[in-house]
């Protein structure tokens, strides 16, 4: 007689979730897990850029960045001039024309906008690479940045996301080769900075928030005393906001 099998129910727990971060998203869990709940976990969308304070639009500015970004990947694939492929506030044009006089600009690129999809543990890490291009000799990946201030956290955290590129490549993931040089390229003040890789650290990141999110724990601690509530477009409804500012 056939054996009926049991069909499988409630009774067998459900398997986590596969988390699936970019840097991005690991930044602001890291930056502020209750930032991270908003956005990924509840999907409540942040205010558009023009509906933010007039003082939170001229820090955040991803108006700028995007029109930077956008131009320099046209450019750099297509050739052309920069300044005419730019459509963006007026200090973008600035930063484009210092970045114009500096060397890297004229270096050979071999591919723009490098998306790349790794595991580390059971967690999927995205990312997209802005220019990787060679350098006397070596390849480069590059990562461009408008922020007004890069202070000593954010360049922390920017170094991160390179390492994560770093690790990617080192995996065969990007054009190019498997020891790049890591630069962040700071379009504010025309210069570049070196970043050493890590992997060991790029793992242990990542999988110590991909813990505690599978976990539901997005409790704040000490290490988020200085969360950017001033800049964050969830302050109207959120309950952790700092209050004094
Ligand atoms: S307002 Fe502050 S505590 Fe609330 S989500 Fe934003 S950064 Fe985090």
């Amino acid at each position: 007689m056939e054996r009926i099998q049991p069909a499988l129910t409630s009774s067998q727990p459900a398997p986590p979730p596969q988390i699936s971060l970019s840097f991005s998203q690991l930044h602001d869990f890291e930056v502020c897990p209750v930032r991270y709940r908003f956005s990924q976990v509840w999907g409540v969308q942040a205010p558009p850029d023009e509906l933010q304070p007039a003082h939170v639009r001229a820090v955040g500015s991803t108006e700028l960045g995007a029109a930077v970004h956008e131009a320099l990947a046209a450019w750099h694939n297509t050739g052309g001039d920069l300044l005419e492929l730019y459509r963006g506030p007026e200090l973008g044009r600035e930063m484009l024309t210092r970045y114009l006089e500096h060397p890297l600009a004229r270096t050979r690129t071999l591919a723009v906008e490098v998306g790349f999809n790794m595991a580390i543990g059971a967690t999927r890490v995205r990312g997209l690479v802005d220019r990787v291009c060679e350098v006397d000799g070596r390849v480069a990946l590059i990562d461009y940045k408008t922020n007004a201030t890069l202070d000593a956290d954010l360049l922390e955290s920017y170094s991160l996301q390179l390492r994560i590129y770093g690790l990617a490549a080192k995996r065969g993931l990007l054009p190019g080769g498997r020891d790049p040089r890591l630069v962040l390229f700071d379009l504010r003040r025309g210069e570049p900075r070196d970043v050493m890789p890590d992997d060991g650290l790029v793992e242990q990141r990542v999988l110590a928030a991909s813990t505690r999110i599978s976990a539901g724990d997005f409790t704040l601690g000490p290490e988020h005393a200085n969360r950017p509530c001033q800049l964050c477009a969830y302050r109207p409804i959120c309950s952790d906001a700092r209050k004094v500012l």
